[in-house]
């Protein structure tokens, strides 16, 4: 009796009895190619990548290989979205809010000051309409998109000088990535775009005051303290910040359904990944800064009101002028109304105790 019809007379059940494996992982070798917008160094980030191509390896027995490459490798770090939406890689790893320009939607997706922390973000997305909407946003750019990491809630960064009033904020020339710009320079900012490897010189120079980068597991690579040493908290603008897997839309519906289902697995995989690497590795980080004499300070509740005053206005001058971020604002800060409402309770209530308490 010949594989097929041994297939057609004993079913799937007998063929498995006899041992023969379902013609399932029969198909070519599909290779794709991922372009990151991070530098290899970022372990932490760029590696989410590498984590979700092992697992797409793995789960399709090596039938499916998806190559990573590294921020300017095939195209420059901000010009990924554009590669996979006009289809020269099929997918690109990166943060949705460095493409405000375009629409300042894409900052929705990623994270906007004062929106959700990451666990609310996930809930968002997964739960909430938050994946619906924003892929209905992407489809008009011919991407779909995976929630494919978080750093959670980062640092404030790095200051020259300590910040005691709203004053102080007054022509600041400060590093800040993306989005978070169009408010602070509502405060008087003065707001920089550097890339990572250029902030050091800058700040040691004094041709820039201030930079934010990610939190300590990352910005100590970077040696901030030596030129800044006084390190604020919360990052305000980025209380957690998601990073994407985007993918050309032609290309995912070329894939046989098994494989958008595995691809779909493999970044949630990566997007768990993530945010455990910063949570465990930030307290490592932490402790040496404070050891290397690093000042970490709050910033003080005025700078705060200002700050978020200054969002509120900009959310709503944009709602009038941009129907998608209006549809999606909308449904963004209801549902992190609720989330607010729910984590005060609980999470906040019994993280707060627990970090009054000794171990
Ligand atoms: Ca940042």
């Amino acid at each position: 009796m010949d594989r097929r019809s041994l297939i057609k007379n004993a079913g799937i059940a007998g063929v498995l009895a006899a041992g023969i494996a379902p013609a399932v992982h029969a198909q070519a070798t599909i290779r794709w190619r991922l372009a990151s917008s991070f530098p290899k160094p970022l372990d932490t980030i760029y590696g989410g990548a590498e984590v979700f191509a092992k697992k797409v390896s793995e789960m399709t027995g090596g039938k499916f290989q998806i190559s990573v490459h590294a921020a300017g490798e095939l195209m420059p770090a901000f010009g990924v979205v554009d590669g996979v939406g006009q289809g020269s890689v099929e997918m690109c790893h990166t943060v949705p809010y460095y493409y405000f320009g375009k629409n300042e939607a894409f900052a929705i997706g990623a994270a906007i000051p004062f929106g959700m922390n990451s666990r609310q973000m996930s809930a968002w997305m997964y739960e909430g309409n938050g994946r619906k909407l924003m892929n209905e946003f992407y489809a008009k750019y011919n991407l779909v998109s995976f929630p494919g990491g978080n750093t959670g809630t980062q640092m404030g960064g790095w200051f020259r000088k300590e910040i005691k009033t709203v004053a102080d904020l007054k022509g600041l020339k400060f590093r800040i990535g993306g989005f978070a710009g169009k408010v602070v320079e509502r405060l008087g900012v003065v707001p920089q775009n550097l890339p990572g490897g250029e902030i050091y010189q800058a700040l040691e120079k004094g041709t820039l005051d201030a930079a934010e980068w990610v939190g300590p597991y990352d910005d100590q690579k970077l040696g901030f303290n030596k030129v800044a040493p006084f390190y604020y908290y919360p990052g305000w603008w980025e209380g957690g910040p998601e990073v994407d897997f985007f993918i050309n839309n032609k290309a995912l519906e070329a894939l046989p359904a098994e494989y958008r289902a595995i691809v779909e697995s493999a970044a949630s995989h990566a997007h768990i990944d993530m945010q455990a690497k910063y949570d465990a590795r930030n307290p490592t980080a932490l402790k040496q800064l404070v050891g290397a004499k690093t000042k970490i300070l709050p910033f003080p509740k005025p700078v705060l009101d200002a700050s978020f005053k200054a969002a509120m206005d900009l959310y709503g001058e944009l709602a009038e002028k941009n129907p998608d971020w209006k549809k999606i604002y909308s449904d963004y800060r209801a549902f992190q109304k609720d989330q607010i409402l729910w984590f005060r309770f609980a999470e906040s209530r019994f993280d707060t105790y627990m970090q009054g308490v000794t171990l």
